[in-house]
């Protein structure tokens, strides 16, 4: 047997490789998705109420180790306050579940006659895809692993992840829970390395949940049209953020500030574009320049500050890149700008600029740090071809006088999810809709709300004839016209 090649892993506040993974070979990928596929059955036909009691009981796996979960996360991420709930997020993601999971399948189950061949029955039946493949990112290494993940095993499908090479750490400690849940083992499982093993995990599932850059997500999507499977991207985002003259700017100056530079800016739904109003732009930006001047960095103690180190280390030149070619042309930073490595660590302030214009990488391509591009509009037609003048449409976020004025706004981007008098409102949406997202920030289901657990679904139909069956020279099977 060949040797198992591993892959170090840096640790992002001191740049040092601290960890390693083994790169699971294809046939490792291969061998447990044959252990999953085994499993499945039981695990799908045991319904949705005996499954809600198996993760009911992982729950409370988890909640008892909660803390490690985000220690082990802070560690993966560099540490900010975010890492530290992420047990407590994922509590909350299987607890959401637990209550929602039972009423999503109530409404999937339907039985009456054909409203075309009268004496047709129909019983609609749901099975779920055998198995699941989950792909995520180093971003939230935690809730993305999971935010499909949960939904696929509540469903009754089993769930082959391969987390991100970057942040492995906290998907260790997440399985030790795991593992102490037996009927979850046997069909939840992961395998580590690199963009290969995703390859192998897409080669292996029946469906599969991307979350990543868009970059992969292109090749991720022709790999499983090539094997006819569905897949679900969730992919990044460049995402705009209008104030409008007549806004309160203290709030909006708060509410960009947090909405960009949240987790280092390294969130998917960051406000990466703010459109101001030519009348109120410089009061904005002396207000967004003096918060911005407050933040501060957790390099001495992950557990204070505000903002950690950049988590991937590649992010950081792909930031620095942005803001040169910015500056190149013409762009004025008025703070942070530069990055400062401290203890190893590769840290970036807040850096707001002004005089940006579309021409600047800054303003198209996803940033991906704790940028703030600022740019003056006119008139409110200004402000919404600006802002749907992207390849992305993830989330955007409007800040008017009033939430008439913001909403009027909102209802003309095109984006997934619009939040209005505020930032960051992506997770209010949990148990009741999902929203899509548009152009290169993804397709498929939603992946929060039931429709999120239903594409873990497929619908079979069970005909029966209860009449006469017809002789070979009746067309009346093919059902009566305008019936
Ligand atoms: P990435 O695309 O580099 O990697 C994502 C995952 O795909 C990793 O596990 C990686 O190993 C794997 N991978 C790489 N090449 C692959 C291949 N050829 N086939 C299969 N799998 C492969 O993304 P990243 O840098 O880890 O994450 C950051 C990106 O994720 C950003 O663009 C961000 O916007 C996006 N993101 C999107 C959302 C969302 O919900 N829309 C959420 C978080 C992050």
């Amino acid at each position: 047997m060949a040797d198992t090649q591993v892959l170090e892993v840096r640790n992002p506040r001191t740049g040092k490789a601290d960890h390693t993974i083994a790169v699971a070979s294809r046939e490792e990928v291969a061998a447990k998705a044959a252990r999953l596929r085994a499993n499945q059955p039981v695990w799908e036909a045991m319904g949705v109420g005996a499954r809600c009691g198996v993760m009911a009981r992982w729950l409370g796996a988890v909640k008892a180790r909660a803390m490690d979960i985000g220690e082990a996360d802070a560690v993966d991420t560099g540490g900010c306050h975010t890492s530290y709930i992420q047990g407590f997020i994922t509590m909350g993601n299987i607890g959401g579940w637990l209550e929602d999971a039972p009423k999503a399948f109530t409404d999937l189950e339907w039985q009456g006659m054909s409203t075309s061949m009268p004496t047709v029955e129909i019983e609609s039946q749901v099975v779920a895809y055998p198995i699941t493949g989950v792909i995520s990112p180093w971003n939230a290494p935690l809730m993305l692993a999971l935010l499909d993940a949960i939904p696929a095993l509540f469903a009754g499908s089993a769930v082959l992840l391969k987390p991100s090479e970057v942040t492995p750490r906290v998907i260790e400690t997440l399985f030790e829970t795991v593992r102490e849940v037996p009927e979850l083992a046997a069909v939840f499982d992961y395998v580590t390395g690199p963009g290969d093993v995703g390859q192998a995990v897409i080669a292996e599932a029946d469906t599969i949940c991307f979350t990543g850059s868009v970059l992969t997500g292109r090749k991720v999507a022709v790999a499983c049209a090539e094997r006819l499977i569905p897949c679900n991207l969730e992919l990044g985002g460049k995402d705009p953020c209008i104030v409008t003259a007549t806004a309160d700017l203290d709030r909006a100056a708060t509410a960009v500030l947090r909405g960009a530079v949240y987790a280092t800016g390294q969130v998917c739904y960051s406000v990466e574009r703010v459109y101001v109003h030519e009348s109120v732009h410089d009061a904005f930006v002396e207000k967004l320049v003096a918060l911005a001047k407050e933040v501060r960095l957790n390099a001495d103690n992950p557990r204070a500050g505000h903002i950690g180190p950049f988590t991937f280390a590649p992010q950081a030149a792909i930031v620095m890149r942005h803001l040169e070619d910015a500056r190149a042309k013409g762009a004025t930073v008025l703070t942070g700008g530069e990055i400062e490595d401290i203890g190893g660590g590769l840290y970036l302030r807040p850096t707001v600029l002004t005089g940006v214009t579309h021409e600047m990488e800054i303003m198209q391509d996803e940033t991906f740090g704790p940028c703030i591009p600022v740019m003056a509009y006119s008139d409110t037609e200004e402000a919404i071809r600006l802002a749907n003048d992207t390849h992305f449409g993830l989330t955007a976020s409007v800040i008017a006088g009033d939430a008439e004025e913001a909403k009027a706004i909102g209802k003309r981007i095109n984006a997934g999810g619009i939040f209005l008098q505020d930032t960051f409102l992506t997770f209010a949406k949990l148990r009741t809709f999902g929203s899509d997202s548009f152009g290169w920030s993804g397709y498929g289901a939603p992946r929060i709300g039931p429709e999120s657990l239903r594409r873990f679904l497929r619908r079979k139909s069970l005909l029966t004839q209860t009449g006469k069956v017809a002789d070979i020279q009746d067309d009346h099977h093919l059902g009566k016209p305008g019936a």
